[in-house]
């Protein structure tokens, strides 16, 4: 009978009990012993929830105080020299000084996991990097589950991904020489687990489904190689991608069974099949790690039956990936719609779906009623009308490749809004939000509990507008913007304003160490019954005779940032989303606004993993950009708005969605970004960002006149505007109203200057 597993579950708890504990230590408000008791606690309820479900292994050492990559780097005893701790001493207030930083230390770098909104800390490996072995917290939680009886399958991210994923501050220190170390400890680390009696290890390794270079292709050979010795049986774990390409390779390797994503790519099944030696195992995700939606059962029960035949035990069912991707349990959902609820699977129901396949590929008949009831409910789903909204499909089905273009090229366009807008030389403007003071959020939270009613909500909004306006003129800037004070998140705004999204209450997805994130759920066609922020443009606009600059979230991010329907691709729910923000560009203009910002800060995290796949996205992603900008006329001025760095690899693209002002994130790698921008001769307007607002830092006026000079060798001034990096939601009025007073202060030195050397070189001619 094919086995179950998972790759890891949730960690932080149906209630967020682990944030709520982590934060309460950090607080100093209780000791490390009761962080560990209730972690201990959360651990014992997951395993038992497992066991229920009657998977075959319970899954241990996916559990992280902070961060599943932070216990690795503390386990093999890795940590960053700069902190100077004793790795095999390493307490619980020093692993979080690595992940939060100390008064000495900055933080461990944070980033993306993958294409997931997970963020790990980036592990700080140079020359001098040891594996002695760190803490033993990975082994207790082992020992705790074998006490509790549990089948132990440990998890461990494996070195080469662990590698991959880590970063020296030491030029042209080359990580692999760190291998053979690192694979001595990993060595140990298998013969401890031999040691307690483990069959299994899970080694995740979704750096396979990357474009890895030779070199890291020959070190994974070497090092399975080595680790494939050990008398612990390894289960390699890929995912995210297809890693079909090296299926050739790992057959070679004396690992005993590879683990796969079918939802993600389910082409790759044949390869593997067809090259595994037929005693290996192979793992099969089959039930999406990464969405919600309740499987169909049926149709993957019938498509694994010849496989089973042929593998039986050697056949094991699993998420694609780790469950740490989606919320914890439907069962906390009081609020949702009671069809929708019925279509949805979160980790826990999850389990149910992987022990049902299982089930059924054994024992057809005792699955069979589960197996109906799926089947059913994907019906309902299918031909429900809160899925299928004709009125947007036919709209969809009336777009035209007209709608996705400007009226004339940006050269043409430039000059009328020069004409009509009159903006100075090197304009000043902001990226839409302003601080967001415990008032607003006061206000809001009350007006969501309905213990403010929707006029007083939107009295006091508008006097929180008046009161930002008042700051951006006082402070003279050129273009402003009403401050976003209505928004608490960019993408559910908007999504609340929707139809075809839904909300959950307690749909928490771990972001990074205590964060969460509810990400709104896309189950429908989307549909906008009424504009959605024209009315407070153009109340701003009422009470300025400066520019206002309508903000709005683009399609790409509103899809990015949800979780989206899996009935139909992507790039359909992309263009719905395009539509829908395209009419509130037309319905803002038509109000009498002239410059809209279509914010696109998850443009770049769409960006498949195989670049392979770049262009396909590219292609529908840049579309739905130029769809939801292209309906206005030439007069009216279309910003962008992208956060941080790493463009010069989609440059030709960025140019494609033909914004006439793109602003973007380039403080921090003081203009480096703007190199890019300038081999590639980005032909429309850009407002580099001058300073970094995710920082209570305020530079001076010299230190941004000196990025923006260093912007003019690259851009000609005519296209360049002065803007901060990104949105000003977190920081806090002092340093907002004195670091826009430098910027203005840089940009009107640096005008004059230009202006002087101009005329000048008119006398001199
Ligand atoms: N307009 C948004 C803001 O200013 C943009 C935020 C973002 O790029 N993440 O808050
Ligand atoms: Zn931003």
């Amino acid at each position: 009978m094919a086995r179950t597993h998972i790759h890891g579950f949730p960690r932080i708890g149906a209630h967020r009990e682990l944030k709520f504990a982590q934060e309460s230590f950090w607080r100093g408000e209780s000791d490390d012993a009761y962080l560990r008791g209730i972690a201990k606690e959360l651990r014992a309820r997951h395993w038992e929830q497992q066991r229920a479900a009657k998977l075959d292994f319970v899954t241990v050492g996916d559990f992280a105080y902070y961060d599943q990559m932070l216990n690795l780097t503390a386990l093999l005893g890795a940590l960053p020299e700069r902190f100077e701790f004793e790795p095999a001493a390493l307490s619980l207030a020093q692993y979080y000084e690595l992940a939060r930083g100390n008064k000495a230390q900055p933080a461990m770098e944070m980033t993306k996991w993958f294409d997931t909104n997970y963020h790990y800390l980036v592990p700080e490996l140079g020359p001098h990097t040891t594996f002695n072995g760190g803490v033993d917290w990975f082994f207790d939680e082992i020992n705790e589950a074998l006490a509790l009886n549990h089948t132990v399958k440990p998890v461990l991210i494996g070195p080469i991904t662990y590698l991959w994923l880590s970063k020296s501050h030491v030029a042209g220190f080359d990580r692999l020489s760190l291998l053979p170390k690192l694979v001595i400890r990993y060595m140990r680390i298998l013969e401890a687990l031999k040691q307690r009696g483990i069959e299994w290890v899970q080694l995740d390794e979704p750096a396979l489904c990357l474009d890895l270079e030779g070199e890291w292709l020959e070190a994974f050979s070497a090092v399975y190689d080595v680790l494939g010795a050990s008398e612990v049986k390894i289960l390699l774990a890929t995912y995210f991608d297809t890693a079909a390409d090296h299926a050739p390779r790992v057959a070679k390797l004396p690992v005993h069974g590879v683990h796969i994503d079918l939802v993600r790519a389910p082409q790759q099944l044949d390869a593997w099949h067809r090259t595994l030696p037929a005693d290996a195992v192979l793992s099969i995700g089959v039930i999406d790690g990464r969405n919600i939606w309740r499987a169909d059962l049926s149709k993957i029960v019938g498509s694994l039956q010849p496989l089973h035949a042929e593998r039986g035990d050697r056949l094991w069912i699993a998420p694609s990936c780790s469950l740490l991707h989606v919320p914890m349990s439907l069962a906390s959902e009081k609020r949702l719609d009671a069809d929708l609820k019925s279509w949805l699977s979160f980790a826990t129901e999850k389990l149910d779906e992987i022990g049902t396949i299982a089930l059924a590929l054994h024992d057809p008949a005792a699955a069979a009623p589960a197996l109906t009831a799926a089947a059913n409910v994907l019906d309902a789903r299918r031909s429900s009308r809160a899925v299928q909204n004709v009125l947007v499909q036919r709209k969809v089905a009336a777009v035209t490749d007209a709608m996705a273009s400007r009226k004339s090229p940006f050269k043409d366009r430039s000059r009328v809004q020069q004409h009509s807008l009159k903006l100075p030389l090197l304009p000043t403007t902001t990226i839409g939000s302003f601080p967001q003071t415990p008032a607003i959020r006061q206000a809001r939270a009350a007006y969501k509990r309905g213990e403010l009613r929707a006029l007083d909500y939107l009295e006091r909004m508008r006097a929180e507008t008046a009161s930002v306006l008042r700051k951006q003129e006082e402070l003279g800037l050129d273009v402003l913007v009403h401050g976003e004070v209505e928004r608490n998140d960019m993408v559910e705004f908007f999504a609340e304003k929707l139809w075809g999204y839904a909300f959950t209450e307690n749909g928490w997805v771990q972001n990074y160490g205590a964060q969460c994130v509810k990400p709104p759920i896309i189950y429908g066609d989307i549909y906008r019954p009424e504009p959605m922020i024209v009315d407070a443009a153009c109340y701003a606009q009422s009470l300025t005779d400066r520019l206002i600059k309508g903000v709005l979230t683009g399609p790409v991010t509103m899809l990015e940032w949800s979780f989206v329907r899996d009935d139909q691709p992507r790039s359909t729910t992309a263009l719905q989303l395009a539509l829908v923000m395209r009419d509130e560009v037309i319905d803002l203009e038509k109000a009498g606004i002239r410059i809209i910002q279509i914010d696109e800060p998850a443009f770049r995290e769409g960006l498949p993993l195989r670049k392979t796949d770049w262009a396909a996205y590219l292609e529908w992603a840049t579309r739905a950009f130029r769809i939801s900008s292209g309906g206005v006329s030439d007069a009216t001025q279309i910003h962008t708005h992208m956060c941080y760095s790493e463009f010069n690899d989609i440059l030709p693209s960025i140019a494609a969605l033909d914004a006439d002002v793109i602003t973007i994130e380039t403080s921090r790698s003081s203009m480096e970004l703007l190199d890019g921008f300038g081999a590639f001769a980005y032909p429309n307007g850009i407002g580099p960002g001058v300073y970094d607002t995710h920082s209570p830092r305020v530079p001076s006026v010299e230190t941004m006149q000196r990025l923006l000079e260093r912007a003019c060798e690259v851009i000609p001034a005519e296209r360049l505007w002065v803007n901060p990096d990104c949105g000003l939601k977190t920081r806090g009025w002092p340093e907002t109203e004195a670091a826009l007073s430098n910027m203005i202060l840089a940009a009107k030195s640096l005008r004059q200057k230009i202006e002087a050397e101009r005329s000048s070189a008119v006398e001199l001619a």
